[in-house]
């Protein structure tokens, strides 16, 4: 028998994901965004109004060897220990919190930590950012980013679409102001400078194609840059 009874689900929610070595948590109403989620992954996902947003932070040392992108052995590293060892762990912590949701009554579908089905835009069913964002955690950056105070675009994130009523967070307002970092330093001089907003396409603000002519001309085993990570003043300590 599934338990609909008022547990305070968010705070159990928050312990696990915590327990398992989340930093940041935030609960999005999806709302105001639905016909960009529809637009983006299908209007199934319109059938949950809520998102559990969860965030990892990556450890300066790895982010900051990125300064060296023209280095193929610190790239491959930091591709390894983001996409090998954080990835998979994000994902396991979105399935802990699905069970969670299943088995207090309500639906969850959990979006994998990275995905591509969109090989024009380089996106996934479901933008993890703009769960982030809507839950309160940060903002969408002139990188297209999510943006957290603290430790800028130096997260990772993790993602569950449900249906169960959780209280959410309200969106951060947007903090880039004048900076423009990001998009001098692109070396694919992909980003438009444009600020991210929910009605603006996201080809707006960031030329995907650009990125990823750019990657596929490199000759490092993973495609990377992520300058884009490095650079922001935001969480950056050097
Ligand atoms: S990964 Fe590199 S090329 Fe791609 S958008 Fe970021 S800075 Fe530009
Ligand atoms: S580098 Fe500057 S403009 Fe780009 S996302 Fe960070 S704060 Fe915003």
């Amino acid at each position: 028998m599934k338990d609909r009874g008022k547990v305070n689900l968010r705070g159990k929610l928050e312990s696990l994901a915590k327990d398992m070595g989340t930093t940041y948590f935030g609960i999005a109403d999806l709302t105001p965004a639905r016909q960009r989620i529809s637009e983006q992954g299908g209007e199934f996902l319109t059938q949950f109004p809520r998102a559990v947003s969860h965030g990892f932070v990556l450890t300066d040392g790895i982010v900051n060897a990125l300064v060296h992108h023209k280095n193929i052995a610190a790239l491959n590293t930091y591709w390894y220990y983001v996409y090998q060892i954080i990835n998979p762990r994000i994902d396991s912590i979105s399935m802990m919190l699905a069970q969670s949701l299943d088995k207090a009554g309500f639906q969850a579908f959990v979006v994998p930590s990275s995905q591509t089905v969109d090989r024009t835009s380089l996106t996934g069913v479901f933008s993890h950012k703009l769960a982030a964002h809507l839950a309160g955690l940060g903002w969408i950056g002139k990188s297209a980013l999510l943006i957290i105070p603290e430790h800028g675009p130096r997260v990772r994130w993790g993602t569950v679409l449900t249906d169960a009523p959780l209280e959410a967070g309200m969106p951060m307002d947007e903090m880039c102001h004048d900076c423009c970092t990001c998009v001098k330093d692109c070396p694919a001089h992909a980003f438009t400078g444009q600020a991210f907003d929910k009605l603006r396409p996201r080809s707006e603000i960031f030329a995907a194609e650009a990125c990823d002519n750019y990657l596929s001309k490199r000759e490092t085993l993973d495609k990377a840059c992520g300058i884009c990570v490095y650079i922001c003043p935001f969480g950056r300590n050097q």
